[in-house]
């Protein structure tokens, strides 16, 4: 079969950029399962943007590892090809195939689509019918793989809802497996019993099923662990081994969806993670090693990591990285001890300008952190520090813009006094409110009022140090739309990939005016859905499926939002009652 796969893709590869993006055969990453036994469940883990934005994503090989240690199900992997190769592939016929086997993408028994950002789904389209399987699922045969979403965009999933047969809710880890030999026992009945079959496991959605509630893995060091990676032929977004520390986070910013869906928050341990780090170096080679969670700096055990690791990191030149750092002068002082010379610049997320709006959305940073975090970093020989802002949060003002400036300012000062170089980029994104959060009622500002702040904001600033971009509105603008969507909006994505949509995530792809005309041509008022307020009494298109927090939750602290109220993180100030209440001996934090 790889000879197949040679035989129809690999002449396409001298047309395109990057082919390495398709050849798979990678090291950890170009073992199947032969034929043989009949009920093996085969499953492609198909991932809706480029290869290096999947093999960066660890949930994808998370997932990867999983199903390979199951012995009834295999699986393999498939990412969306750039738009080069999918024309060649529409100009030879050459379908879309797994990197391991070559097998065509209908001829699986599941496709597990990753769902981790709105503007992906024209993607998910393309993969579909360049794999030879009917874009909606009651179109699909008997003989068609069932198809699955997971990941943040499942709790959520109406504008997408018509293209999928199921959705995993929460862990894949916990959901996975169950559902695997729940398909591997039914191997060989009719379509309606499988589905039958896997709508009883907890933590699965049936689209126009009834309500579903998303399924977490309780205790992280008891269940799965991966201790293998894929590593890729060719440089990627993020070119590391990485391990994840804890998973949710109890800080509470009301504007972030993962840290209201990822709760409760649930820890692992320095012993467990020290054992999978020097099993992941020794497999895969990696001189880095990310260590993930939604705040990495909140990870107790990190001192004890450190002392555990100290012998191999030093012998081996291994360095550790922590991608969320907190902006306090003790976070920058750990990275500083993590990454030693080796220094790029260091990013951080201040997210709004000033102080009234940082408690607007519980961001739980004072101005003394601001400075703090500045200072430390020159002061330990940093010369770059990126900051990231959104523009557009509720009840901003002008007023709250200037805080960025100032801070870009301070920043600039604070590297001359360090004698660093100070160069400093400001990053400012538009806010999208999202379905889950303490936002999820709020109307999105205007792609003009975005436009019109950025401007703003930038026309400020006087120091040729500062370099400051804002993200396109018009891309925010669509990612509201979606954010917030019902199952009205699948036919817009139908209809505008049928007329040339695709990468919408990506600038150099992106087209606004091919939207709205969609959107006018089947009577849909896009603006409705990002600009509009919505009542809190109003049923929401995503109340259907329960993340474990509560609406009643997500109410009040948007009422504390609109009086600048901050909530305390409730492993330092006593439970705010969310909806977990997860007795202690469950593994959570709640109750201890
Ligand atoms: S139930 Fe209480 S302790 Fe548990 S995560 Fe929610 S707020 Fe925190």
């Amino acid at each position: 079969m790889i000879e197949e796969m040679k035989s129809d893709l690999w002449p396409l590869l001298t047309k395109v950029k990057r082919p390495v993006r398709y050849t798979g055969g990678e090291w950890g990453g170009s073992s199947f399962k032969p034929e043989g036994n009949g009920n093996l469940v085969r499953m492609c883990l198909a991932f809706p943007d480029v290869y290096e934005v999947g093999m960066s994503y660890l949930g994808f090989q998370i997932l990867y590892s999983l199903v390979k240690t199951l012995d009834y199900a295999d699986a393999e992997r498939a990412c969306c090809p750039w738009v080069d190769m999918e024309r060649e592939m529409r100009a030879s016929s050459v379908p879309l195939r797994s990197f391991e086997s070559g097998r065509i993408l209908r001829d699986f028994d599941v496709i597990g689509v990753t769902l981790q950002y709105e503007l992906c789904s024209t993607n998910i389209l393309t993969m579909l019918d360049l794999g030879r399987v009917p874009l909606r699922s009651r179109d699909r045969g008997e003989r068609a793989p069932l198809v699955i979403g997971g990941g943040p965009g499942a709790l959520a999933p109406g504008p997408v809802e018509k293209f999928f047969d199921a959705f995993c809710l929460g862990d894949g880890e916990a959901v996975l497996p169950e559902l695997l030999l729940a398909l591997a026992e039914t191997k060989g009945l009719d379509r309606a019993s499988r589905l039958d079959a896997i709508s009883a496991i907890p933590g699965v959605y049936i689209p126009g099923g009834g309500p579903a509630r998303r399924r977490i893995a309780e205790e992280l060091d008891e269940g799965f662990i991966h201790r293998t990676m894929i590593v890729p032929n060719a440089n990627i977004v993020h070119d590391r081994a990485a391990v994840q520390v804890f998973r949710g986070c109890t800080r509470g910013c009301r504007f972030c969806q993962a840290g209201m869906t990822d709760r409760p928050f649930r820890e692992r341990g320095a012993s467990s993670v020290a054992r999978q780090i020097k099993e992941l170096l020794a497999y895969t080679g990696w001189e880095e090693i990310g260590l993930l969670s939604l705040a990495t700096c909140d990870w107790r055990p990190l001192g004890e990591l450190l002392d555990c690791l100290r012998p191999i990191l030093a012998s081996g030149g291994i360095k550790l990285s922590l991608p969320s750092l907190r902006m306090d002068a003790f976070s920058v002082e750990l990275a500083s001890r993590l990454e030693g010379i080796r220094r790029g610049g260091l990013t951080f997320a201040p997210e709004a300008g000033s102080d009234r709006l940082r408690r607007v959305i519980n961001k739980g940073l004072d101005p003394s952190d601001i400075t703090g975090a500045l200072d430390a970093a020159f002061r330990h020989g940093w010369d770059r520090v990126k900051l990231y802002y959104m523009m557009g949060l509720p009840t901003e003002t002008l007023r709250d813009l200037d805080g960025i400036i100032e801070t870009a300012n301070e920043a600039v000062r604070c590297a001359k006094a360090h004698k660093r170089r100070g160069d400093v980029s400001v990053s400012l994104a538009g806010f999208v409110p999202k379905a889950h959060t303490p936002f999820q009622w709020e109307a999105q500002a205007s792609r003009e009022e975005l436009r019109e702040r950025g401007r703003s904001v930038k026309s400020r600033v006087r120091n040729k140090k500062i370099a400051l971009s804002y993200h396109e509105p018009d891309q925010t603008f669509l990612e509201g739309v979606f954010a917030r969507g019902d199952s009205s909006l699948g036919e817009a994505i139908e209809e505008a990939w049928r007329r040339g949509a695709r990468f919408d995530g990506w600038t150099e792809c992106f087209d606004l005016a091919r939207w709205m005309n969609v959107f006018s041509d089947l009577g849909i008022d896009a603006e409705s859905y990002a600009s509009r307020e919505r009542s809190l009494d109003e049923a929401l298109p995503w109340d259907v499926i329960d993340c474990g927090v509560t609406k009643e939750f997500l109410a009040r602290e948007r009422e504390r939002a609109m009086r600048a109220e901050t909530t305390d993180d409730c492993r330092a100030g006593g439970c705010n009652a969310c909806g977990w209440n997860l007795p202690a001996a469950a593994g959570g934090f709640c109750g201890r």
